[in-house]
């Protein structure tokens, strides 16, 4: 049997908790009074919630194009993007000011919205992954962030089908014409499963600069698995 001071410790213990939610929750609704929907590029407050940038911001965003890039002889890939690597869009790939996996996971939303990637018939999302050492180094991988968005928006799974088996110089510390070279051999398929052969596969990257990284992956894709297709979406493209 609990004996009364036990029991009075109990019941003020519970009182406390209680009183400490009530005072969370009123932070938070004083948080969301004080900061209310505010443009992420300069900040301008009362913008469209839905929204991620004010009127005068989202027009600095600069559409680009798809692009093909050879992955075979005669196998081409589409290549997806939000826009150039250019503000807007480049201040949440880079994320200074943010929680950094908050950034990612709006960039996973600005390509649901605003790539073709909701009508692309795909089977596995593939994010393209980063050594171990620089995932130890920065606690997540963006492109896995990024494919988390889109597999709640698609209800396809991610896989990690790919695995990095060199560590290689980060891409844009290179001259253009050595990123091929820096990314050959640096990808090796991670699962080997026959429900992936024949299947359509959906590359998620943050950033693609002259394509290589995107290429390789899909090439040790298209290798063990013959895909039907495969479709690749970044968040930005420095063009
Ligand atoms: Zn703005």
């Amino acid at each position: 049997m609990i004996s009364a001071p036990v029991y009075a410790q109990i019941f003020c213990y519970d009182i406390f908790c209680k009183m400490l939610t009530k005072f969370s929750s009123f932070i938070h609704q004083l948080k969301q009074l004080a900061i209310p929907p505010h443009c992420i590029q300069c900040g301008i407050f009362y913008i469209d919630p839905k929204k991620f940038w004010c009127v005068e911001c989202e027009q600095l965003l600069r559409a680009v194009v798809s692009v093909q890039l050879s992955i075979t002889a005669n196998k081409q890939m589409p290549v997806f993007a939000v826009g150039a690597y250019h503000e807007p869009l480049k201040q949440l790939i880079i994320a200074k000011s943010w929680s950094h996996r908050t950034a990612s996971a709006s960039l996973g939303e600005l390509i649901w919205m605003r790539t073709p990637v909701s009508i692309l018939e795909f089977d596995y999302i593939v994010p393209v992954p980063l050594h171990w050492r620089r995932y130890a180094w920065r606690g997540y991988n963006q492109a896995e962030v990024i494919a988390q968005k889109i597999a709640a928006k698609s209800g396809k799974p991610v896989i990690s089908l790919i695995k990095r088996v060199k560590h290689s110089p980060f891409q844009s510390s290179l001259a253009i014409d050595q990123r091929a070279a820096n990314v050959a051999d640096v990808f090796a398929l991670a699962l080997n499963d026959q429900k992936f052969t024949g299947a359509r596969f959906l590359l998620v990257d943050d950033l693609m600069t002259t394509g290589a990284t995107l290429q390789r992956c899909a090439q040790v894709i298209i290798r063990h698995t013959k895909a039907e297709a495969i479709y690749a979406v970044v968040a930005a493209r420095a063009c």
